[in-house]
């Protein structure tokens, strides 16, 4: 049994005879902090829906902890300890910010419960953590209506961290954002690497270039290249699939 924490072989996904991905081959350790960068359409979404089961391979595997997750379905593997965050913050608008961070916290639980957890006390000093780590401690009490979209991303990366998944997956975390809280996000995601596998998908270079460590480039449905931000910038064929596509 391997001892990667994601192991995917000759994946191809086909949407009627397209090849979104093609023989893709990628794996990464337990602990790292992955980004996959690519232009559009290079088939970083697909990448990541066919690992959390929401697309079928056509061909190909993906084991997550030594498992084939052919045979399990979306909320299965979610279980297993994959947690995704989606491009577009999903948080609940009504509720506070503390809410959202208990509901995520204790998912398993009906929302009355968990929105009177008497038994749960001892859960608030975690939930205080995890809004001070996402740095929301201070708006706990504000309704996530209010927040920037940079901190509703930031709860969100919070909230999916409650559920302790083993493996993170973010997708476009600081797509529309401000520098700023761009590189809020960025310190996030590094702080939030140190006891967590973490796998990035990312368009905006400035930001890649602030949170990686190993890069994978990803292009037509294939990996085109994977290395250090220095190394693959500096790579002929990077550069020329980039060239003219940059246009933020
Ligand atoms: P990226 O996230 O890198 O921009 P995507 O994974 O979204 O790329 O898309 C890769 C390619 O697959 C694109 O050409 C896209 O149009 C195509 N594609 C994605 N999903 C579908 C689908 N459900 N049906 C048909 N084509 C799709
Ligand atoms: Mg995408």
């Amino acid at each position: 049994m391997s001892s990667k924490l994601l192991t995917i072989e000759n994946l191809t996904v086909s949407f009627d005879g397209f090849k979104a991905l093609n023989n893709l081959n990628f794996s990464m350790d337990a602990g790292e902090l992955r980004v996959i960068i690519g232009p559009n359409g290079a088939g970083k979404t697909t990448f990541l829906d066919t690992i959390t089961g929401k697309t079928q391979p056509t061909q190909g595997t993906v084991h997550f902890k030594g498992k084939n997750l052919a045979k399990f379905k979306e909320h299965t593997i979610a279980k297993m300890g994959i947690g995704r965050k989606f491009q577009t913050p999903r948080v609940y608008l009504n509720l506070s910010v503390r809410e959202n961070m208990t509901l995520a916290h204790h998912k398993h639980k009906t929302l009355f419960k968990t929105l009177f957890p008497k038994s749960h006390w001892g859960d608030k000093d975690a939930i205080a953590q995890l809004l001070e780590t996402v740095g929301l401690l201070g708006k706990a009490n504000s309704p996530a209506a209010l927040l920037a979209h940079g901190e509703k991303q930031r709860l969100e990366i919070g909230m999916l961290v409650a559920q302790s998944p083993d493996l993170l997956l973010v997708d476009e975390p600081v797509a529309g954002l401000t520098d700023e809280e761009t590189e809020k996000v960025g310190n996030l995601l590094i702080d939030l690497a140190k006891d967590h596998s973490i796998l990035v998908i990312e368009h905006d270079m400035e930001f890649v270039r602030q949170i990686a460590r190993k890069v994978t480039v990803l292009h037509e449905g294939s990996v085109l290249c994977e290395g250090t931000m220095d190394e693959v910038q500096t790579d002929r064929r990077v550069i020329e699939v980039y060239l003219g596509q940059q246009d933020e």
